[in-house]
């Protein structure tokens, strides 16, 4: 009997194929049309830029594993995230380095003198940052804490930055160099054709039935087991309620020649509506001077509504105790196990989300096989 995989995003399309790779069949299913889940790049037909169409993903990784299998499935480019920030109507370095400090404080501090000068300005009797907001003031302290983020966090999470948990910022770095690099991994890059080539050919193999544009239900089949990557909650119809997501609207705008002149830039004023403007043909350096049109997308986050894409979970107070309450049920499946952002309510990136699923393949593996 073959095991169902709801979902062909990397979570699902990693363990079919692990699960593949040691005899194991499987039936993907995707409500959607194509695989990748969010990770889903394609070509803008008016502009032949290739978009990532639910919001920029950037591979980056410090697990070997992870980028090993990722590369194995399709080439990889050297890309340097590098992010910058409007800030009052002026431009600054991201993520907060010695760049972004000297241009904010019109100083020309050294690494020492501005490791000083922050120390001075931060709230250094906060020993154990629990909230965002606590995380910033004690690392940062009150003026880049307004500026850089607490307007970006309102506008990105709907709620009060003394609401959210200090891990939403440690994503964060803070330099006192002028390293731009937005992200500390050893590996970093971009797909050279997009991440859905990559994830379909994690899926290409003889033992993986796909098939897209189909809803989880009755699929007139029994299934060894299920591996679900769709919303825990969903899985349940929502019963004990709904675990809060915030959603994304991108909308479009096409150009000639160059928008903005980088992948990436924050608005990080509360005044302007969107949190940024990707320039998507900026994420693909080694062919972006070959198209004399552009495409940008401004993004704006708010409440996910029933119909809506679920993108960034919300773990504040109230989603902590629904989740434990779906958590706890959860874990008396035994015929279903949930993987990925939306099947266990985390903020993961790509490459955790693999490394969980190579985790999760291993675990049945070492069940059936023993
Ligand atoms: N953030 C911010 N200002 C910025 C960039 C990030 O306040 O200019 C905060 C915001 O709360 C965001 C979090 O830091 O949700 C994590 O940022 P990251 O760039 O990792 O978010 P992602 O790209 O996953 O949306």
């Amino acid at each position: 009997m073959r095991v169902l995989i709801v979902g062909a995003g990397f979570s699902g399309a990693t363990i079919a194929r692990l699960l593949a790779d040691k005899g194991i069949a499987s039936l993907v299913i995707d409500e959607r049309a194509h695989p990748a889940g969010n990770c889903h790049t394609e070509r803008d037909g008016e502009t032949g830029v290739l978009v990532h169409r639910y919001g920029p993903h950037i591979f980056h990784t410090d697990i070997e594993r992870v980028w090993t299998f990722v590369t194995s499935h399709g080439e990889m480019m050297p890309y340097v995230n590098r992010v910058k920030a409007n800030v009052q109507g002026k431009i600054y370095s991201l993520p907060v380095n010695l760049h972004t400090i000297n241009q904010f404080f019109g100083t020309a501090l050294s690494p020492i003198e501005a490791r000083a000068f922050i120390e001075s300005r931060a709230r250094m009797d906060i020993t154990d940052p629990q909230t965002f907001e606590d995380q910033a003031l004690r690392f940062v302290g009150n003026d880049l804490y307004e500026a850089f983020f607490k307007g970006y966090t309102r506008k990105q999470w709907g709620c009060e930055p003394s609401e959210l948990p200090a891990s939403i910022l440690k994503r964060l770095p803070l330099r006192f160099n002028y390293d731009d690099n937005y992200f500390n991994h050893r590996h970093q890059g971009m797909p050279r054709h997009g991440y859905t080539p990559i994830v379909e050919s994690i899926l290409r193999h003889d033992l993986i039935e796909v098939r897209l544009g189909v809803a989880h239900g009755d699929l007139g089949e029994h299934f060894a087991h299920t591996f679900y990557s769709g919303p825990l909650d969903r899985y349940y119809d929502y019963d004990l309620g709904r675990l809060g997501y915030r959603t994304l609207d991108f909308v479009a705008e096409r150009a000639d020649g160059d928008f903005q002149g980088t992948a990436v830039i924050n608005y990080c004023d509360e005044s302007v509506a969107f949190t940024r403007i990707s320039e998507h043909k900026h994420f693909a350096p080694w062919e972006a001077a070959t198209f004399d049109r552009t495409i940008v997308f401004r993004e704006y986050s708010r409440a996910c509504g029933p119909d809506d894409v679920p993108y960034y979970p919300i773990r504040m107070v109230a989603e902590t105790a629904l989740l434990e309450q779906y958590e706890a049920r959860a874990a008396h499946e035994t015929g279903v196990t949930f993987v990925g952002r939306l099947g266990t309510y985390q903020y993961l990136d790509m490459d955790v989300t693999i490394d969980r699923a190579m985790d999760v393949a291993a675990r049945y593996l070492g069940v059936v096989q023993t």
